[in-house]
């Protein structure tokens, strides 16, 4: 029995687990990271806990890869992460690939987190019904991935997809990257949040802890958290238009804690994408959420270790 090991770096913590070929996971867990401990300690703590999954393996398991998603990029040569993880300071400069194929000895692969999510959902999720489709993480930031032709498309070093980073609206905020009004600065978990909460302490209303607690007030009914995810809409469906313009795609697919909010964020979406793209383009492309929810990032980055297997 071939099992793949899939591993998702977040800001404190990482989440691991075996996945077998038809992408069931079979165990999974998450460790907690210090973000600003050093590259060593943090390795070692996630190699340790692959070991305890690997220990309590079934009988005739047989490790035959590693998948592993890290936010930022990543030097396909060498497995060097070279910039945008921030929150793990220790990771830029080295290669967590090489760390841990050196010490586990099978075929491993690092990518960003958001192209190992667009590889979980071609072979697992939503996208298994497409060949050409982007799909959104919106998370603390806004991830993106793309898959054309049938093949996750990564660009000429890797780092294409930056979905996020579109700029939306050249006279807004200063954002993360150096650019001006991403899109990221007006849909990503954050600034949902910072929104949703700008407006309930102006009517002494309680904030809302999360962008995911924003989603679950909008489903039920609180008028507030619905116009916020409207706002957030328009954007989503403004970056969405001029990608499907670029790219002719059959679907948008958005994924991350905030689609939990299912129709009350995708309807607006789904209306106000005309106004954004060419009437042909827009026709009969599908909006629709992520298939992978919980534990999208390790059975993304162990499919994405499959999907190197199988060419
Ligand atoms: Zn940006």
């Amino acid at each position: 029995m071939d099992v793949l090991a899939g591993m998702d770096f977040g800001g404190t913590s990482v989440k691991i687990g075996l996945v077998l070929k038809n992408g069931t996971l079979l165990s999974h867990g998450l460790i907690a990271i210090d973000p600003c401990a050093d590259f060593e300690s943090i390795m070692t703590a996630v190699a340790r806990s692959l070991d305890s999954f690997l220990n309590a393996m079934p009988p005739g398991g047989k490790l035959v890869g590693i998948g592993i998603g890290t936010p930022g990029f990543t030097d396909e040569e060498s497995g060097v992460l070279l910039e945008g993880c921030r929150n793990i300071p220790s990771l830029q400069g080295n290669s967590v690939r090489r760390y841990i194929a050196d010490r586990f000895g099978v075929p491993t692969v690092t990518d960003n987190d958001a192209t190992c999510a667009a590889s979980g959902e071609l072979l697992f999720g939503a996208g298994r019904k497409y060949s050409n489709f982007v799909l959104l993480t919106i998370g603390t930031g806004i991830g993106g991935g793309l898959v054309l032709d049938g093949k996750v498309f990564r660009g000429a070093r890797g780092y294409a997809a930056e979905i996020g980073h579109m700029c939306i609206d050249p006279n807004g905020p200063w954002c993360i990257c150096g650019s001006r009004g991403c899109l990221e600065q007006f849909a990503s978990g954050t600034a949902i949040q910072a929104a949703y909460n700008q407006k309930a302490a102006k009517r002494g209303l309680e904030a809302a802890p999360s962008a995911e607690s924003v989603a679950d007030r909008a489903r039920q009914g609180d008028v507030l958290a619905v116009i916020t995810m409207r706002e957030a809409a328009t954007r989503i469906a403004q970056a969405f238009g001029t990608i499907l313009n670029l790219l002719d795609l059959q679907a948008c697919i958005v994924g991350g804690g905030v689609s939990r909010a299912g129709d009350i964020l995708l309807g607006p979406i789904r209306a106000e994408l005309p106004d954004y793209c060419w009437p042909l383009v827009s026709r009969s492309v599908d909006i629709c959420a992520a298939g992978l929810s919980n534990n999208a990032g390790v059975v993304g980055a162990a499919a994405h270790m499959m999907s190197r297997l199988s060419t």
